[in-house]
């Protein structure tokens, strides 16, 4: 993309009611804009990144043998009186009643509609183990809607729910999950630790909340800090060998790692310590299993080996895509912008012409723009009239990881500029090995 033709609305000064480092760059970046309080329209360049996450949360849920569907936003409030929800759920259901009268609301989140569609279409335990997922946008009229997208009202979800035979089958999917969210959070460049929770409102008391570190967080955690320790990495996962994800599981969740809701004291006064850890956390995922909870009361049974109906074992598991733009950036940001991680940049590198305008350097500009195309790349040229710095200003600003700055004077002496968002190290290159280079980064991902 070329700077001059793209939309990106950047804003010079520090936009006033930002309370958080996330909500200030985004709007500074041109991301986001706020249409009313705690809904916002994603500019072209929020929506790159919001896309890319959704693109390795897709990946991961297939990969774990998932299955992807769409469900609509709005939902009818019959389905929520047959679980009890509807009464249960309060303010922060925002309820709406078409032109017929009929009460509608826009869901929070999606149990009662994938049983619904699970006792219209399955009867049988040969057709499990099941689990649907889909990626859309939930809406809860949080009370206090703030730090952006952190915490909106309408927000983007992957909400997925397994449907099992046995307790041991809806285990072995919960383990799926916490393996696919692992890996999932990995890709994205972030750490996020399972930590046991609370089920609130959907239920069920095994359930563990990803939490990402950040001074930001919402939520106060206890922890070992051996937990920081762990990490993925590329191991080779089976999703059908239950032995390997529980392991996994214990693995990851056997240190202690709690939220403020499940903490123990006396436990957690038994970790040597200095490794003790009070600090704060973004949830960005939750996963449960609540058992027969809305197969029972909303009547999805099967037919059993035995020819008996069985009401079915389930769980549901949420990944907040679009928080996670805000707690990537609480994570990934120094003084002048963001620092996006391979994994997840809107751009994979911005092309920097100091001299627009002189046929040598928009020469080699042109050039390496279509190397890193014809590679599948995806650079932004900054081919304004503008000064070195403002360029640099907004490149370092928008956090793209690699930056190659194209100069006259390099020209003369075959070279161009290569500098790492991160580190801020620059080296002069050949333009041919700069993109080699770069290639190089994104090819090993
Ligand atoms: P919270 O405790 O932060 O209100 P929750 O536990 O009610 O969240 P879940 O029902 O577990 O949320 O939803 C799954 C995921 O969706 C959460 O882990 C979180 O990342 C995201 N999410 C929930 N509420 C919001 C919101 N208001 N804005 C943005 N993302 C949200
Ligand atoms: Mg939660």
């Amino acid at each position: 993309m070329r700077l001059s033709r793209y939309f990106l609305p950047v804003l010079k000064e520090n936009p006033a009611d930002a309370q958080i480092v996330s909500h200030r760059l985004m709007l500074r970046a041109g991301m986001i804009k706020q249409q009313a309080a705690g809904i916002y329209s994603w500019l072209p360049m929020g929506f790159k990144v919001l896309r890319k996450l959704e693109n390795i949360v897709h990946e991961e849920q297939v990969r774990a043998g998932h299955i992807p569907m769409l469900m609509p936003t709005l939902q009818s409030a019959d389905l929520w009186r047959e679980s009890g929800r509807y009464d249960d759920y309060g303010e922060e259901m925002l309820r709406i009643s078409d032109r017929h009268g009929r009460d509608m609301l826009y869901g929070p989140t999606n149990e009662e509609m994938i049983t619904d569609i699970f006792r219209s279409h399955v009867s049988s335990y040969k057709d499990l183990p099941l689990t649907l997922y889909h990626i859309q946008w939930k809406f809860r009229d949080e009370i206090r809607p703030r730090f952006g997208v952190m915490r909106g009202r309408e927000f983007l979800m992957k909400d997925g729910y397994n449907f099992d035979l046995t307790v041991e089958d809806a285990l072995h999917a919960y383990n799926r999950h916490l393996v696919s969210y692992l890996r999932s959070y990995e890709r994205m460049g972030l750490q996020a630790i399972p930590m046991r929770a609370d089920g609130g409102p959907i239920g069920g008391d095994y359930t563990h909340e990803f939490l990402v570190l950040a001074e930001t967080g919402e939520s106060e955690v206890f922890y070992d800090s051996a937990v920081t320790d762990l990490t993925f990495g590329d191991r080779e996962i089976d999703y059908d060998d239950v032995a390997q994800c529980q392991s996994i599981l214990e693995e990851f969740t056997s240190k202690y790692a709690r939220t403020d809701e499940t903490h123990d004291e006396a436990l957690f006064n038994q970790i040597p310590e200095e490794r003790r850890r009070v600090a704060r956390g973004i949830e960005v995922g939750q996963i449960f299993y609540f058992g027969t909870k809305y197969s029972e009361a909303m009547g999805a049974t099967v037919q059993g080996p035995d020819g008996k109906p069985v009401p079915v074992q389930m769980g549901s598991h949420g990944i907040g895509v679009s928080r996670l733009v805000g707690a990537l950036i609480e994570a990934n940001h120094d003084d002048k912008g963001i620092i996006w991680p391979e994994g997840v940049t809107p751009f994979h590198v911005g092309i920097v012409n100091l001299k627009q305008g002189d046929d040598e350097a928009d020469a080699a500009c042109d050039a390496l723009y279509k190397s890193f195309t014809a590679l599948g790349l995806d650079p932004l040229y900054d081919d304004r009239n503008e000064r070195a710095g403002g360029k640099f200003a907004t490149m370092d600003l928008i956090g793209l990881p690699w930056r190659i700055t194209v100069g006259p004077r390099g020209l003369k002496n075959g070279v161009v500029e290569l500098t790492c968002r991160r580190s801020g190290v620059s080296e002069e290159l050949p333009p041919e090995q700069a993109v080699a280079k770069v290639a190089a980064i994104y090819a090993a991902l």
